[in-house]
């Protein structure tokens, strides 16, 4: 009987054995972050959790103290540092200087950017670099989308200086529009953008073929139109909250009976030159007037239809905040081509120094509180930039938009990080694969040397990256950025 009873404690053993050698085994030729503080944007930080990564997938999370590591495994120590999920940058433009494209990777994803969204160019201009992105994936940034955008006549950024480069496509009527629109489907686009000039006819039209055809539209809201009429037709997202300012002000019917008169173009001006007249004459007066109980109805307008916003605070603020003043920042020019990082320090020098109009102030402020008050309200807020407009460069720029939400606008955080993750990632309806911390989502990751939940700045303090499962080490990221400065 006790023969009996010692052979089964034996089996057992050696069952326990082999299953302990198995779960080793599982995680051979794996990267295993032991010991890290995790960041998830919903489930907030974990400290002390050994993360192992698989077939460029988070495989498993389990606290340090239960698990004993293969040595057949990459492992990094992460004590003392964060684990966060790959940055978006929500609002790029990879054809808005196209010398600056081939950089744009590296600087994306030193900065820990792992995806962006592309609010606008030449279709087969961005789609090539979305091509090579899907080419790449461990080395390169994710790309989603819009194709040019969609414009009125006279469209705005339609070529005719290096301010206004082709970005959009005029269209003169609502046929144009749908077969624009076929032909960016047929290229696969992962959404749409809406651009100021559109006739009222023109957007419903875009907005009826996004439905059709299960694209999201983002965009300005037309200068024709006003932004609750915008969002109740279904516009799906708002960039810089442009044209909300009309909405929310308690002249808006005088200011739209003006602006009616100025739509007529009657000094036959460039695209640019119309829609910048317009902002002009009427932006100012339209902040004076800024009535909270019609922003409210506004707000509620958009929460009511789920129209998110993209409000690129730091490009907002360019002319108040200057970041572009900064030594810090006229250092990252040295990461750009030659020809473009001197013009941009020649610009930035001249422009430091320019003196700040009162009514940019008042635009400021106006924006700080319009912001709070979308995320107050509900409405979900993405990280977005423009770079490389407005001297805005790629990848450091998303870290100083998160600072300005932060800092300036008054978001938590976690709020500004859920901004940058796990919000383009739901816009895209990506939330099952990325934008976590958790088992199974894509690792496209980011280690950081400090918390960035206890201050928003050590975003930038970047000790790795990992893009879907492969480890961009301090080693290889300090490269790419030498690769870039020679
Ligand atoms: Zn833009």
């Amino acid at each position: 009987m006790s023969l009996l009873k010692n052979s089964l404690k034996i089996f057992l053993c050696i069952s326990i054995l082999i299953s302990c050698q198995n779960e080793e085994l599982l995680f051979e030729n794996a990267i295993c972050i032991q010991n890290i503080n995790t960041i998830d944007p919903s489930d907030g930080l974990k400290k002390n959790q050994t993360v192992i990564i698989k077939n460029g997938k988070i495989h498993k999370i389990v606290a340090t103290d239960s698990l004993n590591l293969s040595g057949k495994n990459t492992i990094v120590d992460g004590t003392g540092k964060y684990l966060i999920p790959g940055l978006w940058d929500a609002h790029v433009h990879f054809a808005y200087i196209e010398e600056m494209a081939p950089s744009m990777f590296d600087l994306f994803l030193t900065h820990g950017i792992t995806s962006v969204r592309d609010t606008g160019g030449k279709v087969d201009f961005v789609k090539g670099w979305k091509d090579k992105a899907l080419a790449n994936p461990t080395d390169a940034p994710r790309v989603m989308m819009a194709g040019p955008l969609l414009d009125g006549e006279p469209n705005v950024y339609d070529g005719s200086d290096a301010a206004h480069p082709e970005l959009s496509v005029g269209l003169a009527t609502v046929e144009d529009v749908t077969s624009q629109i076929e032909m960016l489907v047929s290229k696969n686009v992962d959404l749409l953008k809406a651009y100021e000039m559109l006739t009222p006819e023109q957007f419903e039209q875009i907005m009826a073929l996004a439905k059709k055809n299960r694209l999201k539209v983002t965009g300005h809201v037309p200068l024709s139109m006003d932004a609750i009429t915008a969002s109740n037709l279904g516009l799906n997202s708002i960039e810089h909250m442009r044209n909300l300012e009309i909405s929310c002000a308690s002249n808006a019917e005088e200011l739209w009976e003006q602006r009616k008169k100025l739509l007529k173009n009657e000094k036959n001006l460039t695209g640019g030159e119309l829609r910048s007249s317009i902002h002009t004459a009427q932006r100012e007066i339209a902040i004076a007037n800024y009535d909270e109980e019609r922003a409210n109805k506004v707000l509620a307008t958009l929460k009511k239809n789920d129209t998110w916003q993209i409000p690129t605070q730091a490009l907002n603020t360019f002319f108040t905040r200057k970041y572009f003043a900064r030594n810090d920042w006229q250092e990252s020019y040295a990461l750009l081509p030659d020809t473009i990082g001197q013009d941009w320090l020649d610009n930035s020098k001249a422009l430091a120094n320019a003196e700040t109009p009162k009514a940019k102030e008042a635009w400021n402020q106006w924006n700080y509180m319009m912001v709070k008050k979308i995320h107050d309200t509900g409405i979900p807020i993405m990280a977005g930039t423009d770079t490389p407009i407005a001297f805005l460069t790629p990848g450091l720029s998303l870290h100083e938009e998160l600072a300005v939400l932060v800092e300036d606008v008054g978001l938590s955080t976690l709020d500004a990080l859920k901004a940058a993750t796990i919000n383009p990632a739901k816009y895209f309806s990506l939330h099952n694969e990325l934008g976590s911390v958790k088992e199974n989502m894509w690792a496209d990751l980011v280690i950081l040397d400090a918390n960035p939940l206890e201050n928003i700045k050590n975003t930038t303090k970047i000790y790795a990256v990992i893009k879907q499962g492969k480890l961009h080490d301090k080693d290889m990221l300090n490269a790419r950025i030498q690769k870039l400065k020679n």
